[in-house]
């Protein structure tokens, strides 16, 4: 069972795809993970997994990234390759977020809200372990979770730091090449109609809380950013007050800064609403993404930002 009320406003969301969208929180999706450069040869992790009879399916838009049968979750947790760090367990759309936000080797980077450190896992291998990742992370289990799975990663370039992210952009302005925020959110994406405690604390008033924290965190992510940088915002909720509106506020807050194309080889992916609720948001924002969730895919919400050269 979903909470009545989400389920009325994924209607208003999206009137369109609303029955089909509602079938895919009834199914466990294929389980999907991605190959870590950093430790091992992804032919080498590829045979011996291969090896051990399990059936890796390539998903095309990426090299690293394999799916699974659901039912082989337990197996794949408990293979050596898993436990050693060489494979991380890592839903398709979450990968999607360093992709865009495309960290080079040699860069200064931000993780802002980093924990476990997917995309912090991601976004270093990426780099090939080159230049200065800094990860941040307040809450105290999280943070040293972060830590055991970047160490476990083979990761030699990230700094921890557990603080509220809020704070860093006063403390480090204009110091980052790339910013990931994927934020803290109401989790939407992740209910599923046969685990109850997936959506038990939904509220809308969660939204507003959530809504409030990544308004604060954004700016903060802004703040640290070099002229010319970029910061890539991601949610897993649905709400457009944890997206849309987010990104408008920012757009109309901060002069400087522009949304940019997302350009995904998807076919569940939309451009961001115009408008929800009788609120219509500012034009560029439709050059937002909304990852459709599908039987192989959680919804997902991206913007991707650049500073400009020449305000701060
Ligand atoms: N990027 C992570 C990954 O790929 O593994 C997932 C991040 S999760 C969506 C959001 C994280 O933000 C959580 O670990 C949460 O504890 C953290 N968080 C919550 N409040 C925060 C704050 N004020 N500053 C920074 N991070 C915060």
């Amino acid at each position: 069972m979903l909470p009545d009320r989400f389920v009325a406003r994924l209607r208003t969301i999206y009137p369109d795809r609303f029955e089909k969208i509602l079938t895919t929180f009834d199914a466990p999706r294929r389980v999907a993970f991605r190959i870590n450069p950093l430790k091992v040869d992804p032919d080498e992790a590829l045979r011996r997994l291969r090896q051990d009879g399990l059936r890796c399916e390539p998903v095309g838009w990426y090299d690293l990234a394999f799916t699974l049968p659901s039912d082989t979750k337990e197996v794949l947790v408990r293979h050596p390759l898993f436990v050693e760090g060489c494979i991380y367990i890592q839903s398709l759309s979450s990968m999607l977020a360093p992709l865009v936000l495309a960290p080079q080797p040699g860069e200064t980077i931000l993780d802002l809200a980093a924990a476990p450190g997917g995309k912090a896992l991601m976004m270093a291998a990426m780099m090939r372990n080159r230049g200065w990742l800094s990860v941040v992370e307040p809450g105290k289990d999280r943070f040293f979770r972060l830590k055991r799975n970047l160490e476990n990663g083979g990761v030699t370039i990230a700094h921890h730091y557990m603080t509220d992210g809020r704070s860093v952009g006063a403390k480090c302005p204009a110091m980052f090449d790339r910013v990931m925020l994927d934020a803290p959110c109401s989790t939407e994406a992740k209910f599923k109609s046969y685990e109850p405690a997936t959506s038990a604390y939904w509220s809308e008033r969660k939204i507003k809380e959530m809504a409030k924290l990544q308004n604060r965190l954004l700016h903060s992510a802004i703040k640290s950013l070099k002229p010319g940088g970029r910061l890539l915002y991601a949610t897993c909720s649905f709400a457009p007050e944890e997206n849309e509106s987010v990104i408008d506020k920012a757009l109309r807050k901060h002069p400087d800064l522009s949304l940019l194309p997302i350009d995904l080889p998807l076919a569940n992916s939309i451009g961001g609403l115009q408008s929800w609720n009788d609120r219509s948001f500012h034009p560029d924002v439709v050059r937002c993404v909304r990852i459709l969730p599908d039987e192989s895919m959680e919804g997902f919400f991206l913007a991707l930002f650049e500073k400009g050269k020449n305000d701060g």
